[in-house]
């Protein structure tokens, strides 16, 4: 008979949720184990005794093989005299004192659970609320931790006694699973037509099914919110949908079955991944000419943002529909998405013919996430659904709780606490009054599931930021302004886990400097602390201030005045020549002498003036889209053709675009190709990057470049710039796990402020 010992664990991470207690029970009982496991508020704890090798062999396979969705944090294990307890069991939770257990995100839906769907002999057959322990609903439906049905929007619907029965069978794949349900106790689906007719269950997939095929606007409930979609492949359709949205422009998304990806677009292999992955995300690809989609659903840009369905529900539709679908928020432009039933359809009323509704309750808003491989690796555009809240690992614990507020576009706030930060879903625009209610209640719910009370917040310099207003008005003990760009640095610092000194290049469309100006293309060289503006693009008026934004020909005008020295050049194109000989009078004034146009460094408007210089366009529908454009049309390989100047500033390099713009209004004259210039307006700018950059290594020996800000969205770019920068000997980072863009902006702004306060608070 060999010794008989017993080992008490805890566990933290993301163990609940993820089939962690069914994965411990099932390995306990092969190996004759004896114990307990039960979810905790801090995760998971596992009493276990019986034989030594067993006991070892199992502790052995519980840190090296996990369930797959789970993330384990960190593993405390005591000995403890034998408890002779009689069997396993998974034992009641505690709810405990401190809710310290990771939230999980939302997870699709896994192989075998579509499979039951589409089994016409399945009980669960086209049941869309199918799920199991490895998939289904997680943080959109928990209101509290521990991770319990009771704790969560499925508290209202009791289990029946076939689904009670699969929730007790250790050898099932719902064993413990909290969001269980079929058709006989789960959620029911309806569907609501202009006509106010309703229909239930499985005739509501048909009647909404029908709507689509008829051309119609379908508002459907999803997993973080309501979704607008309609037809992609009728131009009709789509457009109704951009003028009731009031979206005339914005690239839209599309879900297809991963049988149509192949038509759409060629994904490589890390696209392909990221499009199957449990996060199911909204991946850009560039899109194939001959893609069966409606012209207006992405146009003026190359790519294609294409996600798989990730509900039954989704599957159900689209398979129904045997088309691609345009999925978009459930809003009008730059609200936040709507997840109250009562709300939805007062406010989506004059957008949809039709609303595909069920009675599960969402707990917490979340968008689709948004990401494009860029040199083979995932680079985040708005981490959303399926990524937040699962928390990004700090290089060190901070000593007291901090909240970073985010921005005022693309909003996100995040939380740090221990050793990692938990970054909201995306929030968006903050300029409604709807969007900072939700940021309230966000950040409420956030800080209620992971036990956070700040004492040091965190927030950009700029006091008309509906972010800095929110956070002036928090009871905290401590508040940090933080640049806007240095906020943006320290971002990709906190995700890479880096500690030491960098040269940040950090190009975006504006953020207010601590000179009061509004900058966007800077060369930030220094850490979380601290860091010194040692370079910057040549300052340019900003014709108008915040509104240059969707004015690019306005952007053409302050830049060719700048690179003539106060004249426009005799070979205009022909566009902007207009709209000189229009604001004429103006232009002295406000380009001249500054009336109403503040200076800027922005690379973001650059890029705009450049887009217009090409005739690219004149005035944009949202702030990069000029940007994107020149982009997409841009020749990849397109050879040096222009070279900004470097030169000593008063206080900093100065990167000049003037020799650039006056090269390109010349070859635009000459009749030069579109692509051929933005191709070479691209490479010049990367060679001036890396020019500066060695200017800056030079003076200081740092050889690490970060390249952050929503300008470094731009593949092309990053692609040359991290090449060209390789090539001379630099390290180079760019973002992976949050957005380059201000949807980062808050784990930087947090990150900073650990830095400056390491304990404050205690
Ligand atoms: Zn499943
Ligand atoms: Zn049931
Ligand atoms: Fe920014």
């Amino acid at each position: 008979m060999c010794v008989t010992e017993r080992a008490v664990i805890s566990i933290d991470g993301v163990v609940q949720g993820v089939g962690f207690r069914p994965f411990v029970y099932r390995e306990a009982v092969a190996r004759n184990l004896r114990g307990f496991v039960r979810n905790d508020a801090a995760g998971v704890l596992i009493d276990i005794e019986g034989g030594a090798p067993d006991l070892a062999d199992f502790l052995t396979l519980l840190e090296t093989s996990p369930p797959p969705l789970a993330h384990l944090g960190r593993v405390r294990r005591e000995a403890a005299p034998p408890a002779h307890h009689p069997g396993f069991r998974i034992a009641q939770s505690d709810a405990g004192t401190r809710a310290t257990a990771m939230v999980l995100a939302d997870v699709a839906t896994c192989d075998a659970c579509l499979a039951e769907c589409l089994d016409p002999l399945d009980r669960r057959h086209r049941y869309p609320f199918t799920n199991c322990t490895h998939c289904g609903p997680r943080f959109t439906i928990i209101e509290r931790v521990p991770y319990d049905r009771a704790g969560t929007t499925m508290a209202g619907f009791p289990v029946c006694a076939a689904c009670q029965a699969e929730y007790d069978d250790p050898s099932n794949r719902r064993f413990h699973a909290q969001p269980i349900a079929c058709p006989d106790c789960g959620p029911v689906l309806r569907f609501r037509g202009a006509d106010g007719v309703e229909l239930a269950a499985d005739g509501a997939l048909d009647g909404a099914v029908g709507l689509l095929e008829a051309g119609g606007i379908l508002a459907l409930k999803g997993l973080g919110g309501y979704h607008l979609a309609c037809d992609a492949t009728r131009a009709d359709a789509v457009r109704t949908l951009r003028s009731r949205k009031a979206r005339d422009a914005k690239p839209l998304a599309v879900m297809a079955d991963v049988s149509w990806v192949d038509r759409l677009a060629n994904p490589d292999a890390v696209e392909m991944a990221l499009l199957r992955s449990s996060a199911r995300p909204i991946v850009l690809l560039a899109r194939r000419a001959d893609a069966p989609l409606a012209d207006n659903v992405a146009p003026g840009v190359g790519t294609l943002g294409l996600m798989l369905p990730y509900t039954p529900l989704h599957h159900l539709l689209v398979a129904g529909l045997g088309r691609p679908v345009v999925l978009t928020s459930g809003n009008r432009a730059d609200e936040p998405i709507a997840t109250d039933d009562l709300d939805a359809l007062e406010h989506l009323a004059e957008i949809a013919d039709g609303f595909l509704l069920h009675d599960r309750p969402i707990a917490m808003r979340a968008d689709d996430s948004v990401t494009r491989v860029v040199l083979g690796k995932s680079a985040p555009i708005r981490r959303s659904r399926g990524m937040a809240p699962l928390p990004v690992p700090l290089a060190r614990t901070v000593g007291t709780p901090i909240l970073g507020v985010g921005g005022q576009q693309k909003n996100t706030f995040c939380l740090l606490r221990g050793d990692v930060a938990v970054l909201s879903p995306h929030i968006g625009d903050m300029d409604h009054p709807d969007a900072r209610q939700a940021w309230r209640d966000s950040l409420d719910h956030l800080g209620r599931l992971f036990d956070v009370t700040p004492t040091v917040v965190a927030h950009d310099l700029h006091p008309d930021y509906a972010s800095t207003s929110l956070a002036l008005a928090l009871p905290a003990a401590t508040r940090v302004g933080v640049q806007h760009h240095h906020a943006h640095l320290a971002s990709l610092m906190a995700e890479h886990r880096l500690d030491q000194p960098m040269i940040g290049v950090v190009f975006d469309g504006a953020g207010l400097g601590t000179d009061g100006a509004v900058w966007g293309g800077e060369f930030l060289v220094g850490d979380a602390r601290a860091v010194a503006r040692r370079a910057h693009l040549a300052p340019v008026r900003l014709p108008g201030g915040d509104r240059a934004a969707r004015r690019p020909d306005r952007m053409a005008l302050a830049h060719l005045w700048r690179a003539y020295d106060g004249k426009l050049p005799r070979d205009m194109p022909a566009a902007l020549a207009a709209l000189a000989d229009a604001d004429w009078h103006l232009l002295p004034a406000m380009l001249g002498r500054g009336f109403q146009s503040p200076l800027t460094t922005s690379a973001g408007r650059l890029f705009d003036a450049v887009a217009a210089l090409c005739g690219i366009r004149r005035s944009a529908a949202f702030e990069g889209q000029a940007a994107m454009e020149l982009e997409a049309v841009a020749h990849r390989t397109a050879p040096a053709r222009y070279a900004f100047d470097l030169r000593e500033g008063p206080a900093a390099w100065v990167l000049d675009p003037a020799p650039v713009v006056r090269a390109v209004t010349e070859d635009v004259a000459a009749g030069m190709d579109t692509g051929a210039v933005a191709g070479a307006f691209h490479r010049a700018l990367a060679d001036g990057i890396v020019q500066t950059a060695a200017r800056l290594r030079d003076e200081t020996g740092i050889t690490v470049v970060g390249l952050t800000g929503g300008v470094f969205q731009n593949a092309l770019l990053v692609e040359l710039a991290t090449s060209t920068l390789t090539d001379a000997g630099f390290g180079v980072y760019r973002h992976q796990r949050v957005p380059c863009n201000d949807g980062g902006l808050s784990l930087g702004q947090a990150w900073v402020a650990a830095a400056l306060h390491p304990a404050a608070g205690d």
